[in-house]
């Protein structure tokens, strides 16, 4: 009984612990705009004309004496609003009871929107908790959100979408890639983690004026882990949308200096930023000592109102997570900028407008939408996640990520070569397959009460051949006609930023090309496909049998051609990793780490690069450690296109490989270039005969191959090296044929490779 008493006692405010929140963004958000589009300052003073307009009618005196019904509760009318959620995740699976991860289950939500419709209804219980000065101004928003029923395209809906995508890691404007008209909906965006940008903020939203100039930005946008989490942060951002200030004003700065928001009755204060929610905060009365306000009555009488005299820390437009209230002036504010045009707020809640969006229907039952991901269960790494190049006979991990309906049945069907694989599992399970290629997965999901509804992906994974490929000889060029269709590609987010076949190779018409250009539609407008920043894109060789170079050495050589968008080298960020696997995917070891800026031999293009000449492509030579060198090495490259200053378009241009290849010559002659070995070819370009000069110090023969563009050797001779010197003659009825020749010398364990024009 006594601990029933003391726990009566202390309710009227809980104190928390002082700890640094993350905080909300929208302050340094608007000041940035307005830096950027110093123009949206006219839609701010229209906004505000508008609101003391619509507050001119109200008679404050009233609304301030009342004590239960009052002035600006009078009107009974509530506000339905559409809204719509959208998850942008990376498969990071929702965990509600730590509220960590991004793929937030569809019940989580609809128990958060029910949550955020309690506040404005002013039926949060902790409303009991405020201190008695505010009890009396606690105002009831009377607004309804509802998930929307239907699209912008007319098709049935939760009001939820999902999109995977690596900006859930790197929140921003760029992450609202999917919005819905911000005039029928509001956007509620939920990602993983903010941009470097606005890194420190839990969440943040634009108000109205400054979207009338960006409608693109307008909504919402706040970490997944707080959508509920007994916190208020979306009604606060929702508070920003209808042109709530802070309570000390729009500076970011709570804490520093007494200011103001516009709201009589939200008295001036400092904020309360990382002070939190003590008793020094909600009895604060450093700026609101003697705080009053006159005003002039419909009679024309002054009238005095006295507010309260401490400050308005449990005020949900604080940061002190003991949020609890709007105020009445704050929700006359809120129901204003409803019955603004700016931004469009007055469509929201129109008849029509609600009529076809669906917000006030029967939610409907839909049918289940099939998704899933699949995972390498030998790995913990962060590469697992993408395990759709699968090894024969090696397990990989299935997940559902089916959503949209309560799911009662699921069936998978895997089509592995002639073989047809089925499971029934409802969450995860391993599976190997033995058949190279293309595996093909159908998901028919039985929905409560819906039905079924089937998906199928083409290219759900790609399995590996059994046995390695011989190296020697190998050469991929790229052509359809050799075994091109055993190097899959994958793009896992699904957009132009990609591994692509291309017709521009280095003596044929085939290679292989990422697509680093992000068109634009004119010079002036953002790039159409949103920033590359956090992309990452693989192609995968054929599992390789390099024991033909047992003991070594052994390179992987390719050729590549590309340019920089940007001819500023901080801003050349691309970068190509190449990786490979002697255990079947087990581990990938990272053979070369190549910054675009090495990779751009051709400079600075500002239109979409194209190679045109063979002389545009450049050697690389990767030399293998001798770990790397056994019946079954497996090869990825994988290519992270980079960003430029502004740090959302792509800095890269378009970037060619061609002609990839393993042997102990070096594609690259850099690799041996030093003044005691050297290695000469002249004259060069040459009509007749050629020499190669060869410079060493420490061998006594060299020997000699000569191939032509597609690796057929023409010609093979061993020379001795006398006195450091050799000089060897390559004879002019070899090279009868006009084009590019590969003078390939080794000496001891040194390999160098030349180019020799013959024309
Ligand atoms: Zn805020």
């Amino acid at each position: 009984m006594f601990k029933k008493l003391l726990l009566a006692a202390v309710a009227p405010f809980m104190f928390g612990t002082v700890v640094a929140q993350p905080t909300c963004g929208t302050d340094e958000m608007m000041r940035n705009l307005r830096i950027e589009h110093p123009e949206l300052v006219a839609f701010e003073a229209e906004m505000e004309r508008q609101i003391r307009e619509g507050m001119r009618k109200i008679d404050f005196t009233k609304a301030a004496k009342s004590t239960g019904a009052d002035q600006t509760n009078n009107d009974a009318f509530w506000y339905d609003i559409p809204i719509v959620i959208h998850i942008i995740h990376d498969y990071n699976n929702y965990n509600t009871s730590v509220y960590s991860g991004d793929f937030t289950p569809d019940d989580f939500i609809f128990e958060a929107v029910k949550e955020w419709n309690v506040v404005f209804a002013k039926k949060n219980a902790d409303t009991a908790d405020v201190i008695p000065p505010f009890r009396k101004w606690i105002g009831n928003p009377k607004i309804r959100l509802h998930l929307a029923t239907v699209d912008p395209s007319g098709n049935r809906t939760h009001g939820i979408t999902r999109r995977r995508s690596y900006l859930t890691y790197r929140g921003g404007e760029q992450a609202k890639f999917d919005g819905w008209p911000p005039t029928s909906y509001i956007n509620i965006w939920f990602i993983n983690k903010m941009g470097s940008g606005n890194s420190s903020a839990a969440a943040y939203a634009y108000y109205p004026s400054a979207v009338t100039y960006i409608p693109f930005y307008d909504g919402v946008i706040s970490l997944a882990e707080y959508m509920n989490k007994g916190s208020k942060t979306i009604p606060h951002e929702l508070g920003h949308v209808l042109n709530l200030s802070h309570v000390w004003g729009d500076t970011n700065q709570p804490g520093v200096a007494c200011g103001d928001d516009n709201v009589d009755d939200t008295p001036p204060t400092k904020g309360h930023n990382p002070s939190g929610c003590t008793s020094g905060s909600v009895y604060d009365t450093t700026c609101s000592r003697n705080y009053f306000k006159l005003y002039v009555d419909a009679a024309g009488h002054l009238d005095l109102v006295n507010y309260p005299d401490t400050n308005n820390a449990q005020n949900i437009m604080d940061y002190t997570y003991c949020d609890k209230m709007f105020t009445k002036g704050q929700v006359m504010r809120m129901r204003i900028a409803l019955n603004s045009n700016v931004a469009g707020r007055n469509n929201l809640w129109d008849s029509t407008n609600l009529a076809a969006t669906g917000a006030i229907l029967p939610f409907p039952d839909l049918k289940p939408i099939p998704d899933f991901t699949v995972t390498n269960p030998m790995s913990s790494s962060y590469l697992t996640k993408n395990a759709n190049f699968v090894f024969p006979g090696k397990d990989v991990r299935f997940t559902s990520y089916t959503t949209n309906d309560t799911v009662v049945a699921l069936n998978w069907k895997f089509e592995n070569g002639a073989s047809v694989i089925t499971n029934s599992s409802t969450t995860n399970f391993t599976q190997a397959f033995n058949e190279p290629g293309w595996v093909k997965l159908t998901m028919t999901a039985t929905g409560n009460n819906t039905g079924d509804n089937s998906v199928t992906w083409d290219k759900a994974c790609f399995v590996a051949d059994n046995t390695g490929t011989n190296a020697v000889g190998y050469f991929q060029e790229f052509n359809p006609e050799g075994d091109v269709n055993k190097w899959p590609s994958f793009n896992y987010y699904n957009n132009e930023f990609k591994w692509q076949m291309d017709d521009h190779g280095v003596w044929d018409n085939h290679c292989i090309m990422y697509k680093g250009y992000d068109e634009r539609l004119s010079a002036t407008t953002a790039p159409i496909n949103g920033t590359p920043r956090g992309d990452f894109d693989d192609f995968y060789t054929v599992p390789f049998d390099l024991t033909g170079y047992a003991g070594g050495p052994c390179n992987l050589n390719f050729h590549y051609s590309g340019a920089s968008r940007s001819s500023s080298t901080a801003s050349i960020t691309d970068t190509l990793l190449v990786d490979y696997t002697i255990n079947k995917g087990a581990t990938w070891v990272n053979l070369a780490k190549l910054s675009k800026g090495s990779l751009c031999n051709k400079g600075t293009y500002s239109t979409p690069y194209v190679p045109t000449s063979i002389m545009d492509w450049a050697p690389k030579t990767l030399p293998l450690p001798a770990a790397a060198i056994t019946n079954y090495t497996n090869f990825r490259f994988r290519y992270l296109p980079g960003v430029s200053a502004n740090g959302v378009s792509s800095s890269g241009n378009n970037f060619y490989l061609d002609r990839v290849n393993l042997g102990p010559w070096a594609a690259e002659a850099s690799i041996v270039n030093n003044e005691k070995n050297t290695v000469t070819v002249v004259p060069n370009p040459t009509q007749g005969d050629a020499y190669v000069l060869v410079n060493d110090a420490y061998n006594t023969k060299a020997e000699i191959t000569v191939t032509d563009i597609t690796g057929k050797v023409v010609y093979t001779t061993v020379a001795p090296i006398a006195g450091n010197h050799a000089r060897v003659l390559i004879p002019a009825h070899v090279l009868q044929t006009s084009g590019i020749y590969l003078v390939h010398t080794l000496t001891g364990n040194q390999a160098d490779t030349r180019k020799l024009v013959v024309y």
